[in-house]
Parts: C-alpha cells; structure tokens; sequence
C-alpha cells in the first residue's frame, strides 16, 4: 500500500485576516468557503477559519472584480468577508514589504 498523499491548504482566520497552511489528506479535501475552528496564534483564541484552498488562486480569481461588485454579487455574506479581508491583508503586507526594502532596519 502506497502512504497516503496530503495537501496543503490555506485557512484564513475570519478574525484578522492571517492564513495558516494546513495538510489535508486528499481523501478528505473540503471544499473551498469551508469552515472550520481552529486556534489562531494572532488572536490567542479559537476562531472561524475559511478554506481558501489556494491563497493565489483565490485572490486571482477575484481579482478582475472591484470590492464594491463583491459586495454587491450573490456571493455569501462570509465568503465576501473573506476575499475583503484577504485583499487588506495583502494590500498591507506589499506595503509592509516595499518598506522594508527601501529602509535598511535599524532596530532588532
Ligand atoms: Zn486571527
């Protein structure tokens, strides 16, 4: 018997925004817009996590859309909250990364 193949699958905390990567085995792949509870290191606590599968299939496949035609499509209420706060938080981090390229850090 071959061992059983896993992937990997992002999870976003509905909360803050922070995706975690998880394994999945195959067998048991959720679909994407799944919910599940797990403990967030940002926020300290138990929080709804959303099944994004791919971080950057899914940005990409939203990403001819403005988040006002989000807001205003037939998507669910929690997947429109997950695309929004995903796209903040990439927003963000580009910014955060672009900062940290141009200024040599000076403090540890
Ligand atoms: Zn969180």
């Amino acid at each position: 018997m071959s061992k059983e193949l896993t992937i990997v699958s992002d999870l976003m905390c509905l909360d803050c925004g922070s995706v975690f990567p998880i394994r999945r085995k195959t067998l048991h792949q959720k679909k994407e817009g799944h919910i599940k509870d797990l403990y967030c290191p940002t926020c300290k606590t138990e929080t709804k996590h959303f099944e994004l599968k791919d971080k950057d299939k899914f940005l990409w496949k939203y990403s001819h859309l403005t988040d006002e035609d989000i807001l205003n499509s037939k998507k669910d209420e929690t997947t429109k909250q997950a695309i929004l706060l995903l796209r903040k938080r990439e927003l963000e981090s580009e910014k955060s990364r672009s900062r940290v390229l141009k200024k040599i850090p000076s403090k540890g």
